[in-house]
């Protein structure tokens, strides 16, 4: 598994490139005031703590048991779509503390699920593969690993189907970070030449 550092330098400076960007020439052209600096930093907090609520568990067990077991608590397996609400309800929590407003909450929450599901992805590429659909489906199940699947064993059909699904699958977790960001004052726009 990837360490805790790596998560989240992942998601600041690979899923939220555009905001590293945008922020890096902010600075540059001396534009970043202190208030934009917080909301920047309350940004960088929930998402850089939401990436790391898969593996909460293992805070507990190093304590309590001197493991580093971190992939369930009780029944339910932290490295799922299901565990992910803990993630969009703690981005909607503190949206809404910070902005007292009900859309920002949901855009925070959003990024913070974003956040949640990167960690997965990455756990996904180094262990083969997650518990994304528990309970519906227990077993683990690797969005990369399906990637690998052939156009001649396959079939064009099912070939197709995979690559576009597990494609789609990284894009809406990059997509919802964007989307977020996009909402808290980070413009993306096409600049049309005159
Ligand atoms: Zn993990």
């Amino acid at each position: 598994m990837p360490y805790p550092v790596v998560h989240v330098l992942f998601f600041w400076f690979c899923v939220s490139a555009v905001a590293v960007y945008a922020i890096a020439k902010a600075i540059s052209r001396r534009e970043l005031s202190l208030k934009d600096s917080k909301k920047l930093l309350l940004l960088m907090f929930v998402g850089g703590l939401c990436t790391l609520f898969p593996d909460i568990t293992a805070v507990y067990n190093l304590f309590v048991n001197g493991n580093l077991e971190h992939c369930s608590i009780g029944p339910v397996p932290t490295h799922s779509l299901l565990f992910s609400s803990t993630a969009i309800l703690f981005g909607m929590l503190v949206g809404y503390a910070a902005y007292r407003n009900l859309n920002k909450a949901l855009y925070m929450a959003i990024f913070a699920g974003s956040a949640f599901l990167t960690h997965l992805l990455l756990d996904d590429i180094s262990e083969g593969g997650c518990a994304y659909l528990y309970p519906l489906y227990n077993n683990h199940i690797s969005v990369f690993s399906i990637m690998d699947t052939g156009f001649a064993e396959a079939g064009l059909f099912k070939y197709l189907t995979v690559s576009f699904v597990s494609v789609f699958c990284v894009f809406i977790v990059i997509l919802m970070a964007l989307f977020a960001l996009n909402r808290f004052e980070f413009e993306f726009s096409y600049m049309t030449k005159k």
